[in-house]
């Protein structure tokens, strides 16, 4: 087994996965493959488990696993702020696009970049972002 990264901690969970006892709290961990990509799908296990699966202390992984949650959620939001942005203008006028991205939203075009690009960009990525919720 390649091991597991830490993707984040919540409480929809009330079971452990991996030896079915109940827990209050389950750790959300990606598999990794040998060559360290995550693989397959996230699997919930208690802070225990999830400790012995990580070689580490239970403390550690609770710690650990906050902080993700605290990454994931502050990406989410700023996801969802993408959204609420930028999909109205998504299939609209290059003008459009570029009065919300560039004179409401005060970004700047990358060299090169077209206004439509960028904002294919951020909303593909704000969509990656959600998608990926754990
Ligand atoms: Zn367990």
């Amino acid at each position: 087994m390649a091991g597991f990264i830490i993707k984040g901690i919540n409480d929809d969970t009330d079971q452990c996965e991996h030896c079915g006892t109940r827990i209050k709290r389950a750790v959300a961990l990606m598999p990794l493959d040998a060559d360290g990509n995550e693989e397959g799908d996230v699997v919930y296990y208690g802070t225990t488990c999830a400790g012995r699966a990580l070689g580490r202390k239970s403390a550690w992984v609770t710690s650990q696993a906050r902080a993700a949650q605290a990454k994931w959620e502050a990406d989410a939001e700023r996801a969802r702020e993408w959204l609420a942005a930028y999909e109205p203008v998504e299939f609209g006028s290059t003008r459009e696009k570029f009065r919300v991205f560039v004179l409401e939203r005060h970004n700047r075009l990358r060299e090169g970049e077209s206004v439509s690009r960028a904002v294919a960009g951020l909303l593909a990525t704000a969509r990656a972002t959600l998608a990926a919720r754990v």
